[in-house]
């Protein structure tokens, strides 16, 4: 299992078992030993406690007499080889590996834990853990020749929760005032000024444990302070790097060898003082070391009390989950001691409880890591070169494009969609990207000149602005439907977006229901007065083939418009009248509608009606070069059909008569080949035209689209007129001009009539009566009269569904 502690440059490996802590026990030699208090199991394992009666009041408070501790190991008469076999060595092992290591000795004052730890100085056999641990490092060193290995030292008191560099007297250790402070960093927590010493063989390595010790002695001299009552800890600092240079990981480990303050409990003859605050911070820093350790060991709890003192805090990254931790618990063998003896083998057998799960602190070497790749890159860019030239290719560079190149694909790009440029040829990644790239850069600049065409020809107007949409709505620009009527310029016009609504595939309508249909709106038109609007099923009989055609030339309409004329007294209405101002007199009796839509067509609606047939005329070429195309398509694959047969009896044939094979290879006659070449060729013409017939339908449809939106202009445009032209009075039409929004052959003329006569009095009555008064008075007047007719409006829309109903 593994995970990544801080960025992508340092992480920790995990082991795949959980390891629990190991605890020992040591307990130092001596004349008095209570034989009878103290036994060892034949396992070397357990020991047992046993209080007698006489010596118990005082000692404990509880009804228990005895106490079995079973820990990993009981070190009993011990030498210092063999403790540092069984408790350390192991240890120091796996810190070569990248596992951080630590070792505490935890006991009252003069049980031995800096015996345990340091050793006597003068005596080599009588060296402790420590000078053992660095003989270790420096003799497993030697046996790695593979690896580079640098060790780094460095020494910490931690007295009444002050921190004191011992090597600090090295003339290398920088400035000796720079006080000494935990501190933290992504990479884990650091000692702030505390000196670290490079040591590149076994005996400097001794001469910083040595100034460390006698800088100890004198602190405790000088600061008046008993070194008993100090943490200290020693730390080594491993990093193996291996030797081949491929090799970009790195690890990094830390041996921490900690000889702790004595562990007694302050003594009955209540101390004060000096005394009484140094046991007051041991006593807490040992049992926050206990808290921590316990938390860590507790897979479930998420915050682990580091911070509470300088010990843990400073123990951060070495006592933790990730780590392996080993405590010996060093005793008294005297029965004097024996409550103190107990408290330490019940702190002992509490930390056995805990587990840990080692993990190698692995590192990555980032200018190896850089090296490595570039070198990875040549060789790949070799590789390629290979594979161009063993597929003949020509050379082909793989760096990045410079503007040249860059220009080049975007001209390339361009000239195929002009259609100059038959295909793109495919070089390399890069190139597919940047020729994607080219035909974004294109659309982008096409899309913004269609945009500024538009733009010079046509007010556009953002369908979301509604604000500038109503506006045009009120200036009668756009219709209901959001259709832009004619450029605000009145230069020509604009005929929106097609409607999708209109469908351009409905069935046509028979010539004669046309022509009833329309000859009955003329009778309808007649009979009430032009009250008949074309309605929604008259645009729909418009959309029939014959309407394709211009209508003029649709002999039946101009009959019919003949007859109209004959019927209806409007003779003597000019056909060709483009100018409103010119228009004759009303008729007295309207025109019919048809009659009139001609008029229209070659009056006001003169241009919409070129649109529309233009459109229209575009719409019938389409159409006819389509079904052309379906008849070559047709014509095409009949062919294929017969060349398909003919090459398959081709085939029979040949199979009958035997096939000629020469190296694998059938050798056809030239008859079947000129087939296969034939059919292949087909292939491509059917599949050019199927492309072509695919595009003209959807000309077709689009065409469609703009033809239905033409028409539908114009009957509106139409009717409009007509009701401006024949049956809106004059007046009135002057008085909802006047500055009003509303065009007046907008309101349906069933409306406008349909005025009371107490409203038409009240109409004339404000005519007189205000208008007189300035043309300050418009837009009350403007107002009153809107309000007359939504008020007349709703009145008649009401009526509508009963007069239906009648
Ligand atoms: P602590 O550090 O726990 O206060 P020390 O290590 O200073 O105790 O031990 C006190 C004395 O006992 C020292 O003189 C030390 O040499 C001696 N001593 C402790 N343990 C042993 C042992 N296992 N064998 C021989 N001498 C010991
Ligand atoms: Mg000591």
């Amino acid at each position: 299992m593994m995970w990544r502690q801080s960025g992508h440059r340092h992480r920790l490996t995990r082991m795949s078992t959980r390891k629990k802590v190991h605890a020992f026990v040591r307990v130092r030699p001596t004349d008095d030993f209570a034989h009878d208090m103290i036994r060892f199991g034949s396992d070397n394992k357990t020991i047992d406690i046993h209080l007698k009666k006489d010596t118990r009041r005082g000692v404990v408070n509880n009804q228990q007499t005895d106490w079995s501790f079973k820990l990993d190991g009981v070190l009993h008469d011990a030498s210092q080889e063999l403790v540092y076999e069984t408790v350390a060595k192991a240890v120091v092992a796996q810190a070569l590996d990248g596992y951080n290591g630590t070792i505490m000795c935890y006991g009252q004052t003069g049980a031995g834990k800096t015996y345990t730890m340091t050793g006597t100085t003068e005596n080599y056999r009588h060296r402790g853990i420590l000078p053992r641990a660095l003989q270790q490092v420096f003799r497993m060193i030697e046996e790695r020749p593979t690896h580079a290995i640098t060790v780094r030292v460095s020494y910490l008191e931690i007295y009444n929760e002050s921190l004191f560099d011992l090597l600090s007297t090295l003339p290398c250790a920088g400035p000796a005032a720079a006080p000494v402070a935990i501190a933290e960093n992504p990479q884990g927590v650091f000692i702030k000024g505390l000196s670290v010493h490079l040591t590149s063989q076994e005996e400097d390595a001794f001469s910083l444990l040595f100034e460390g010790e006698t800088n100890r002695i004198i602190a405790s001299h000088t600061m008046n302070k008993n070194s008993s009552r100090s943490h200290c800890i020693f730390t080594i600092y491993v990093e193996a790097h291996s030797r081949t240079l491929s090799d970009e990981k790195y690890i990094t480990s830390k041996i921490n060898l900690v000889d702790l303050a004595g562990s007694e409990r302050l003594g009955k003859s209540g101390s004060e003082g000096r005394v009484l605050k140094e046991a007051t911070y041991i006593n807490k820093s040992l049992s926050f070391l206990e808290q921590a350790i316990i938390a860590l060991g507790d897979q479930r709890r998420d915050h682990i009390p580091f911070r509470q003192c300088k010990l843990t805090h400073a123990l951060k990254d070495s006592l933790g989950g990730n780590c392996n931790l080993v405590l010996v618990a060093n005793v008294y063998g005297e029965a004097a001691q024996l409550d103190e003896t107990l408290s330490s083998l019940r702190f002992a057998s509490r930390m056995k409880l805990v587990t840990t799960e080692p993990a190698v602190n692995e590192k990555y070497d980032a200018e190896r890591m850089v090296k490595n790749l570039e070198t990875e890159l040549a060789l790949l860019k070799q590789e390629l070169a290979i594979h161009d030239s063993l597929a003949n290719r020509a050379h082909v560079s793989y760096d990045p494009m410079d503007e040249v190149q860059v220009a080049e694909i975007h001209s390339q790009v361009r000239r195929y969609l002009d259609g100059t440029l038959e295909e793109i040829d495919v070089i390399n990644l890069r190139q597919i990207q940047e020729v994607f790239n080219q035909f974004r850069v294109v659309l982008t600049q096409q899309e913004q000149e269609v945009e500024s065409s538009l733009r010079r020809k046509y007010t556009l107007i953002d369908k979301n602005d509604f604000a500038a949409i109503s506006a045009v709505q009120k200036a009668g620009l756009m219709d209901a439907d959001g259709h832009l009527v004619g450029e605000t310029d009145g230069q020509g016009f604009g005929l929106g977006v097609a409607s999708y609504s209109s469908k351009p595939g409905k069935k046509p309508k028979s010539r004669r229901m046309w022509k009833e249909q329309f000859s009955a709106s003329a009778a309808t038109a007649r009979k009430e007065g032009g009250s008949s609007p074309l309605s929604g099923k008259d645009v729909e009989v418009s959309t029939s083939k014959t309407q394709l055609t211009p209508l003029s030339k649709d002999a039946d309409v101009k009959d019919m418009v003949l007859r109209d004329r004959e019927t209806s007294n409007i003779d003597t209405l000019p056909s060709d009248s483009p100018k409103e101002e010119l228009r004759p007199p009303r008729p007295i009796t309207p025109p019919s509608k048809a009659v009139a839509f001609e008029d229209f067509k070659n009056e006001r609606g003169s241009e919409i009606n070129r649109i529309f047939k233009e459109n229209k005329s575009i719409l019938n070429e389409r159409r006819k070069r389509a079904s052309e195309t379906t008849q070559r398509i047709n014509a095409i694959k009949r062919e294929m059909d017969e060349t398909r047969e003919a090459l398959d009896a081709q085939k029979a044939l040949r199979e009958k008569q035997g096939e000629y094979e020469k190296k694998g290879l059938i050798i056809i006659d030239e008859e079947e080949f000129l087939l296969i070449l034939k059919l292949k060729d087909l292939k491509k013409q059917y599949r050019a035209e199927y492309q072509d017939l695919r595009d003209l339908r959807a000309e077709i449809q689009y065409c469609q689209h703009l033809v239905d939106q033409c028409r539908h202009r114009l009957l509106t445009e139409f009717e409009i007129w007509y009701n401006e032209s024949f049956f809106i009075p004059e007046d009135m039409q002057a008085a909802l001009t006047l500055g009003s929004s509303v065009r007046p052959g907008m309101v349906p003329v069933s409306r406008i009539v349909s005025l009371g006569e107490d409203d038409q009095d009240k109409f004339s009555q404000l005519q007189q009566d205000v208008l007189p008064e300035g043309p300050e008075s418009i837009s009350f007047y403007n107002a009153k009269v809107k309000r007359e007719q939504k008020h007349s409006y709703l009145k008649s829309t009401m009526g509508l569904p009963r007069a239906q109903r009648r």
